[in-house]
């Protein structure tokens, strides 16, 4: 795709400079937006969304769940990130007034294999404190202490974890919160109905060479629609700096700037919501979480039951691999699965089976499809999860991948990790220092 593109797109000479050009405009791309713009206010940051507006893509299609950090290996990012952005996500709500609310949640068990399960996320809480990550509290529950709590749950339930940091966020809401914050800064922009669709890497100016540090940034092409659907026009901007936060289109941004043999794919796993309206919930306080069937793989937490801030139940996400349509390059053809948001009945009755599991009072009939998301992998399916991708392979050009959960929870760590690499292997490296710029990427080095 990134052949394609460029034969498609022809190289455009840039007519202005920026200083950090964020490409999407989800959690993730605006968290660090907001970050840059607080952080240098004395440099321009853009950012470069192809919607008309925030978040539209995986960013409104999710759970809203505020995470505790429980889930993820120890030393992996996703644990650091989700525990320090799920404290920082509290903060920012309660400072700008942002909806969320502390709910809760029960991982509920229906067998010893289970409570054998519950028994490892316990131990490792008590790692995760020993270690210094972070604290994750959780609590032992009965089955009939659950049922105290709530009454809802079925008898099939022998006995729980309690993680009193879990929560629900409007991530709407949030998102607001940070475009307002972007675009009422002195140097902060929001480009919205503008697509990259190409990067090259500006020449080196004042006599230096490729490769040495002496490149002046990124010039990166972009597309605005006509207003019809169509495409508009075409320009350039040179960018000191790019932050790819394209979510799952993040791979063929990355694309552009790697030589084919270090070329990513992503791996696409869809996930299906159903709203609930009936009799079985109608006293649930808290998010009510199965044990994952397979849990060697964290693909997927199980059906649970979360609301919205409007109190509203939904089920979901369950995990529904999609195969994409290969292109000349044997890449997935871009946005391929525009086409495959629909939620059907089909997964639908496995979602009532999954729920009845916990939930016995619900009926089939107060079941209805709503929304679906879809999760970026980097990791195909049947292969062990992978941690987040936080890169910088070449200079000035930071890369995140495979942000998928806990992406929202951890937004606005991301965006504290991403201002340190900027602040430290962006502008405090200055030219002329070559090859590994960060310790993080697992792309080593540069031509
Ligand atoms: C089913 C599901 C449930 C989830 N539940 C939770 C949860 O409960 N809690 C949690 O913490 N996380 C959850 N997540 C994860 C979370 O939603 C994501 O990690 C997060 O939204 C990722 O944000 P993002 O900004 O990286 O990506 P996105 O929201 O996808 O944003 C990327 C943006 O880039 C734009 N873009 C792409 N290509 C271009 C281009 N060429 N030019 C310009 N713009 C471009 C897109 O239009 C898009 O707006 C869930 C995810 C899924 C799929």
């Amino acid at each position: 795709m990134a052949r394609l593109l460029r034969k498609k797109y022809s190289y455009l000479p840039p007519e202005g400079t920026v200083d950090h050009l964020v490409v999407g405009a989800g959690v993730v791309g605006l968290a660090i937006a907001e970050r840059l713009v607080k952080a240098f206010p004395g440099r321009s940051t853009f950012v470069v969304e192809r919607h008309g507006q925030v978040g539209q893509e995986t960013s409104s299609r999710n759970s809203e769940v505020i995470h505790s950090g429980i889930y993820y290996p120890p030393t992996s990012l996703k644990t650091a990130l989700c525990i320090r952005g799920r404290d920082l996500i509290y903060e920012r709500c309660e400072q700008y007034g942002i909806g969320c609310k502390n709910t809760g949640k029960l991982v509920l068990a229906t067998s010893q294999e289970q409570m054998g399960y519950l028994k490892a996320l316990h131990e490792k809480a008590r790692k995760l404190r020993e270690l210094g990550v972070g604290d994750v509290p959780l609590e032992w529950l009965s089955g009939e202490q659950v049922r105290e709590l709530e009454p809802d749950v079925g008898e099939r339930v022998v006995g729980a974890l309690l993680s009193p940091k879990t929560g629900i966020v409007s991530s709407h809401v949030l998102m607001e919160n940070l475009e307002k914050e972007i675009t009422d800064s002195e140097t902060g922009e929001l480009v919205y109905g503008t697509r990259v669709v190409r990067i090259d890497r500006a020449e080196p100016s004042g006599g230096g060479k490729r490769g040495d540090g002496s490149e002046d940034g990124w010039v990166v092409q972009t597309l605005t629609e006509d207003g019809g659907g169509g495409e508009g026009e075409r320009t350039a901007v040179l960018a000191k700096s790019v932050i790819n936060a394209a979510g799952l289109n993040a791979h063929h941004i990355l694309n552009q700037i790697l030589p084919q043999e270090q070329r990513l794919q992503l791996h696409f796993a869809k996930g299906s919501y159903f709203s609930y309206r009936g009799p079985g919930v109608s006293n649930v306080r808290h998010l009510l979480y199965p044990c994952p069937e397979e849990n060697v793989s964290l693909s997927g937490l199980g059906t649970h039951l979360t609301m919205d801030m409007d109190g509203e139940i939904r089920f979901g996400p369950d995990v529904e691999w999609l195969s994409p349509p290969l292109d000349e390059e044997g890449e997935d053809v871009p946005d391929f699965w525009a086409t495959r948001m629909a939620v059907t009945d089909e997964r639908m009755q496995l979602a009532i089976d999954e729920v009845r599991k916990f939930l016995p009072g619900v009926k089939a009939e107060g079941f209805a499809p709503d929304y679906s998301g879809i999760r970026p992998k980097l990791s195909k399916k049947g292969e062990t999860a992978v941690d987040f991708s936080i890169t910088h392979p070449r200079p000035g050009f930071i890369s995140l991948q495979g942000i998928e959960s806990p992406g929202l929870t951890s937004s606005l760590a991301i965006a504290e990790m991403v201002e340190q690499m900027v602040r430290e292997e962006v502008h405090g490296l200055g030219k002329g220092r070559g090859q590994n710029v960060s310790e993080r990427g697992r792309l080593e080095s540069w031509a």
